[in-house]
């Protein structure tokens, strides 16, 4: 993974009504290959970048929130370009608007970030040859064993956050 110094990339949709900037390097990279992503996608796996979601500016167009359902159940928002549709980021259950999965696939340079694990494996495509020296697991994984020190720290930064969405959700029922 690059410094977070180094790091300020853009990304946007096929039509560029959307464009985006992230202003730091994310916390971590999913390669997800469950059968969600495979859908939602079209393909054979989702690449999705973890970020803050106050690191990501809106250039363009503000994305509309698509409702869609998850594999857990309780759903996940697909921002998409109100215009041309392309999806660039998710907001799912458990971190809520705090988090941003941006799908490395709409950043201008996409090579910048590949995956730093697989997820979902198990339900994985056959074809797919996963690479030596990344980490890879069946279904999910602990943070704690996996995520970089610098990024368990900037997750706990926003960790009152999170809760407060929680909070705010388990309020709401
Ligand atoms: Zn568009
Ligand atoms: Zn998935």
């Amino acid at each position: 993974m690059l410094p977070s110094a180094a790091f300020l990339i853009e990304g946007g949709c096929d039509c560029r009504a959307v464009r985006y900037r992230m202003e730091s390097a994310p916390l971590y990279v999913h390669c997800c290959h469950c059968r969600w992503c495979q859908r939602e996608s079209g393909s054979a796996f989702a690449l999705n970048a973890l970020i803050e979601a106050d690191r990501v500016a809106n250039l363009g167009e503000p994305p509309e929130q698509v409702n869609t359902p998850s594999q857990s159940g309780a759903g996940q928002l697909i921002a998409r370009c109100p215009k041309c549709k392309v999806a660039v980021w998710s907001h799912y259950a458990g971190a809520g608007p705090v988090v941003k999965f941006v799908r490395v696939g709409t950043l201008d340079n996409p090579d910048l970030l590949p995956p730093d694990i697989h997820i979902f494996t198990a339900s994985k495509q056959p074809w797919v040859v996963l690479p030596a020296g990344v980490p890879s697991v069946p279904e999910y994984y602990e943070r704690e064993r996996y995520w970089p020190q610098e990024s368990l720290e900037r997750r706990q930064a926003v960790l009152p956050l999170i809760e407060a969405y929680q909070a705010a959700k388990a309020g709401g029922r």
